[in-house]
């Protein structure tokens, strides 16, 4: 599973959702995923589209890589001056 960092004004942890689905009607499906946090209320929204090929989803757009990734890269909050990138 994809790693999230923390929330930056509380701390907590941060949690990624698939809040809906659709389909275009010509073999495209939708989905909406919400990275964040949820007693701050701030989330990162993306969608993704992707059609079905052998019954395995083929990405066009990937919602949830792109909620991740815009959570993980977002600007960082200075609360901590000796915490160093690329330490994981
Ligand atoms: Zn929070």
């Amino acid at each position: 599973m994809v790693k999230l960092k923390p929330c930056p004004f509380c701390g907590g942890k941060a949690e990624i959702r698939e809040y809906s689905q659709g389909h275009s009607g010509n073999g495209d499906y939708t989905a909406r995923y919400k990275c964040g946090c949820d007693k701050c209320k701030i989330f990162f929204d993306k969608e993704s589209l992707f059609r079905l090929v052998d019954g395995q989803p083929k990405f066009e757009k990937n919602g949830f890589e792109d909620a991740t990734n815009a959570w993980n890269n977002r600007p960082e909050i200075e609360n901590s001056d000796a915490e160093q990138e690329g330490r994981e």
